[in-house]
């Protein structure tokens, strides 16, 4: 088993709110939401954050933003926020590569 929680919810070893699954990704609602709507979009391919990807993840990257979309598109979110957390200092938290999709409020810009 591994340690990585977003892999355990990939093989399906811990339960998640799954919104939408294909081959290549998995999107969930967020255990600690920080807005009313609250979606984390992942890649099933083990990539630990924006900044270990290369050119060979491009179809996956773009694939991704593919998904919010086409999650936005199903439950009718117009205006929603996407955010990456790239490292620590950035806060990120859990090291497997992953989209925020926040809705529901009003966010400030710059972000805090
Ligand atoms: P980060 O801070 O790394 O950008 O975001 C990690 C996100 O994963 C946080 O918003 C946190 O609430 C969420 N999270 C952490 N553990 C779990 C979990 O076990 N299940 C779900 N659904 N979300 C989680």
């Amino acid at each position: 088993m591994s340690d990585n929680i977003f892999l355990k919810i990939i093989n399906k070893e811990i339960p998640a709110d799954i919104l939408y699954e294909d081959k290549i990704s998995i999107a969930f609602n967020d255990v600690n939401p920080q807005a009313p709507t609250h979606i984390l979009v992942i890649p099933k391919k083990e990539i630990k954050k924006l900044s270990t990807t290369d050119l060979s993840d491009q179809d996956l990257l773009g694939h991704l933003l593919l998904v919010v979309k086409k999650i936005t598109d199903k439950y009718q979110i117009k205006d929603y926020r996407v955010v990456i957390n790239n490292g620590s200092k950035a806060g990120q938290t859990i090291f497997h590569l992953h989209l925020h999709i926040l809705a529901g409020r009003s966010f400030n810009w710059p972000p805090g």
